[in-house]
């Protein structure tokens, strides 16, 4: 599965590494990833969050991509790469621990204190259109 790299424009993004959190007070799903590009070696944050609270016909989900100086990525990927079971949502490890912030309501925190310098929509590419 591939997406569009923001920066070269082509279909070479991939996600290379992810971790599954818990449910939070608004998404059923949310995994953290690490999209890098093999065409021109960006790479960005990225977290996909599903919510399948709304309407039963439509399900909602967001896959954003987050612009992030290149020692921060270096970190977070050292830290998905520290977990032994990455897509266990109850998983206890350094690296859940870390990334699985809650306010009182039970909603996610960790992206509101991330100093991300702007984000992008992850596109899968379509031969459709
Ligand atoms: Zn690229
Ligand atoms: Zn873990």
């Amino acid at each position: 599965m591939s997406f569009l790299c923001p920066l070269c424009k082509q279909n070479t993004l991939n996600i290379t590494h992810q971790l599954h959190l818990p449910p939070d007070c608004r998404s059923d799903e949310i995994v953290v990833q690490i999209a890098i590009c093999g065409r021109c070696y960006f790479s960005a944050l990225a977290v996909y969050e599903e919510s399948r609270r709304g309407a039963l016909d439509a399900e909602h989900f967001s896959h954003q991509g987050y612009y992030l100086p290149p020692k921060m990525l270096r970190d977070l990927k050292a830290l998905l790469e520290s977990c032994p079971q990455p897509s266990n949502p109850r998983c206890h490890c350094e690296a859940h621990k870390t990334l699985n912030q809650r306010d009182e309501e039970g909603c996610w925190t960790y992206l509101r204190q991330l100093p991300h310098e702007g984000v992008f929509t992850l596109e899968l590419h379509s031969t459709q259109h």
